[in-house]
């Protein structure tokens, strides 16, 4: 069978949903093509789940400062490891129905199956056949496991499959310390498994401030053991496997893997057209989403993205997809949050992409902090990134309790091309965590001696 279309939109996760919506707008002559189950990977196996289970890691590891607030008997508190997987699921269907309605809004559209790319306009679905205008590529993408390690498979847990599990073992290795890997360390070890994290850089989560990684690492340090800087190897030893990185060894029930993901773009035909590279990538605009010399558009984490730039890339791509002329659309600034507790961000430009001698930086702990003491969580470190002569904020890394807010403070701040200066003018409330962002910006100010008198001078006249 064969069906001619205006645009036709290959994975119906955040980014296809997203670029649907949008073309939605301009024409109803386009079909969603998805293989696997519906729901997205975000509800499925990747934010939401990972976020439920952070905050039962979290709230049951306060038992173990309650005392000093004069709460009692917490040491009495267990958990059950199996209700609390019962619950990420029920919380997971709460989701799913709201993610499920609107891909019922788009059943008209839906075609179920893997596609296959014939040309660049044709794709085959089981025995169908879709030729379309444009076509977007929102497939996602899949954990890494290494090949040498597929014959541990039955005792290596990824992303996909943590979640539905009925109990999790007694030991555990997290293999990676990125994002997912640093989270989920925590959060394991929180919920009561013995966890050794494992990381092959010295840096965890997306850090690249020394500074920074170093006080986040030393905090971690002491609530699991990090291994760094080695690439772990594993054998099977009976039932269970053991896990060496350096000089340093230990046997484990199961294995974690967070190395990474790749893009779903094997199988798809995609090769023999030459829209991957010899380097395995795909030439895209980003401003556009265009793929460079084809008429077909990429969008999300098939290209690697979180939730956001899935979202915005679903929408330019879905836009571009249905007009003669295209857009180039304005992306916004970087943000990547990692939620541990306290939280790992980094804001705009990262330490590694900025030149040291043209910036400045502000910079204060959170060892003394009010609100933090207050929470009894009094650790933490934020360093900001300012442009060495105006003032002008260009990025930040931190690690920080309430950090995910203060992230988004500073994301919004260094969106708007405010300096160091403009943001001291803003209101700071008492006691906040904000408050160590208002230190940070002094301690910043401070070092910038030209602009400084000019921005006095513009208080006095604002108190005035
Ligand atoms: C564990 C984890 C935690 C995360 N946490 C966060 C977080 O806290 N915050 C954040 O912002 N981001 C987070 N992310 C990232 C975020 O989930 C992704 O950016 C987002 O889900 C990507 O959406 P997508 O539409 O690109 O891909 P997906 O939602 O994966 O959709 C792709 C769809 O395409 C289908 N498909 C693949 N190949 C084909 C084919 N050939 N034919 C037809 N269909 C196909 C797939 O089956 C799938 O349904 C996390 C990701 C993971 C894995």
């Amino acid at each position: 069978m064969k069906q001619r279309v205006d645009v036709a939109v290959i994975g119906a996760g955040t980014a296809g949903l997203s670029a649907c919506k949008e073309i939605q707008k301009t024409t109803n002559n386009f079909v969603l093509i998805n293989h696997g189950s519906y729901g997205t990977t975000c509800v499925l196996s990747g934010c939401m789940p990972t976020k439920i289970l952070g905050y039962t890691a979290n709230l049951y590891h306060q038992r173990q400062s309650m005392a000093q607030f004069g709460i009692c008997g917490t040491e009495a508190l267990t958990i059950n490891i199996k209700l609390v997987l019962q619950h990420v699921r029920a919380m997971r269907e709460y989701f799913l129905s709201n993610i499920m309605d609107s891909v019922e809004k788009l059943r008209p559209h839906l075609l179920q199956g893997f596609a296959h790319f014939i040309s660049p306009n044709i794709v085959r679905i089981n025995n169908r056949i879709i030729e379309a205008d444009k076509i977007i590529i929102a497939t996602g993408s899949t954990p890494i496991i290494p090949q040498e390690w597929h014959e541990f498979n039955d005792l290596i847990l990824t992303s996909n499959s943590i979640f539905e599990q009925e109990d999790l073992p007694h030991t555990i290795a997290v293999i990676g310390l990125s994002i997912l890997g640093v989270e989920m360390a925590q959060t394991l070890s929180r919920i009561g498994l013995n966890v050794t994290a494992i990381g092959a850089d010295d840096h965890i989560g997306t850090l690249t401030d020394p500074e920074v990684n170093a006080y986040a690492i030393s905090s971690f340090h002491e609530e699991i053991p990090l291994w760094l800087g080695h690439k772990a190897t594993i054998t099977r030893e009976g039932q269970r496997l053991r896990v060496t990185a350096g000089d340093k060894t230990v046997l484990v029930d199961k294995i974690f893997a967070a190395l990474g993901r790749k893009p779903n773009i094997t199988h798809m035909g995609l090769e023999a057209l030459g829209i991957i590279k010899p380097d395995g990538t795909i030439d895209y605009n980003p401003q556009t989403m265009r793929i460079k010399n084809f008429p077909l558009y990429i969008a999300g984490d098939v290209k690697h993205s979180v939730l956001y730039e899935a979202d915005d890339e679903g929408k330019i791509a879905g836009y571009n997809a249905t007009r003669a002329h295209e857009m180039s659309f304005k992306r916004r600034i970087k943000l990547r949050i990692t939620h541990t507790s306290p939280e790992i961000a980094v804001i705009g430009k990262s330490w590694a992409e900025l030149i040291p001698s043209f910036i400045v930086t502000g910079e204060t702990t959170f060892d003394n902090q009010g609100t933090a003491r207050i929470i009894a969580q009094n650790k933490g470190i934020i360093r900001i990134y300012g442009d060495k002569k105006t003032g002008l904020l260009l990025g930040a890394e931190l690690f920080a309790p309430y950090g995910d807010h203060l992230a988004h403070l500073l994301a919004w701040v260094i969106e708007m091309k405010l300096t160091a200066y403009d943001v001291l003018k803003l209101p700071f409330y008492h006691p906040t965590a904000e408050e160590a962002l208002r230190t940070a910006l002094h301690n910043m100010a401070s070092k910038i001696v030209t602009v400084k008198k000019t921005s006095v001078k513009a208080r006095e006249e604002e108190i005035a």
